[in-house]
């Protein structure tokens, strides 16, 4: 079974063909959760025309006008993007992204992003991922058409949850995991007190937050988890107030 909390996110799709293509790319492969960020035209009747029969995961679409909206509730995130940027985030072949995002959806929702049809997933929206699958192709032009990236990732996913199936669940974890919300807001929190204490310099920033970032994103924290780092954030500024 393809687990139903699997989200396929489209970040500010700006073509109709694109988006049916995604619905139907993804009904093939028993997915149904598709979300759509700021949509150019939807709906439309060229993206009804390309879904084909796959016109109920269009109709099912939610329509999120962020991404914060689009992740929310969501304990893993993954990216795809072709392209290798100068920080590198962790990154996973389609196969191992696929198994992550089954696995992770035992747990609950889970989320993968493809970008706009012209610039690709930007930088603050990698950072909001856990890990970025790349689509191995060739070097010379790697770049593959939006919806055809999603049937090969939704096959992916599919093979996995029939592969799966026959195997005994691997982790299942205790505590609710941190969610993307509860991530954004520990690492302003973090961003804050690293200001207070002058160890990061707003002017000269260096990566630090994005580094950290990949670091705890590394660590799938859970609420308990979350709450101790948070409690030691809030001591921290306490501690700076009575001076
Ligand atoms: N010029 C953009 C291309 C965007 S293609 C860029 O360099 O990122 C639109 C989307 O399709 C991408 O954001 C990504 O989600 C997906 N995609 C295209 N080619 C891919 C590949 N080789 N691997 C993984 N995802 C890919």
């Amino acid at each position: 079974m393809v687990p139903a909390n699997i989200r396929i996110v489209l970040v500010r799709p700006t073509h109709p063909g694109n988006v049916g293509a995604t619905a139907r790319a993804m009904k093939n492969m028993a997915l149904r959760s598709l979300y759509l960020i700021e949509p150019e035209k939807f709906p439309s009747p060229e993206a009804t025309d390309r879904a084909a029969g796959a016109d109920d995961v269009l109709q099912g679409a939610v329509i999120c006008a962020s991404l914060d909206e689009a992740l929310k509730d969501c304990h893993l995130v993954i990216g795809t993007s072709a392209r290798s940027r100068r920080i590198e985030w962790p990154t996973l072949d389609p196969a191992a992204g696929a198994r992550r995002l089954v696995e992770g959806a035992r747990n609950g929702p889970v989320a993968l992003l493809f970008g706009q049809e012209r610039t690709g997933l930007l930088n603050s929206e990698l950072d909001r991922c856990h890990f970025v699958v790349t689509i191995p192709a060739d070097e010379a032009y790697s770049s593959l058409n939006l919806a055809s990236a999603v049937q090969i990732l939704a096959y992916e996913i599919y093979r996995e949850a029939l592969a799966g199936a026959a195997v005994s669940p691997t982790e299942v974890r205790e505590g609710r995991l941190a969610s993307s919300d509860d991530m954004q807001r520990f690492y302003q929190h973090l961003e804050e007190v690293l200001q207070e204490i002058e160890f990061l310099n707003p002017d000269k920033p260096r990566y630090l937050m994005r580094r950290l970032m990949r670091l705890f994103n590394r660590a799938s924290l859970d609420d308990n988890e979350m709450n101790i780092l948070r409690g030691i954030l809030n001591a921290i500024q306490q501690g700076r107030h009575k001076n």
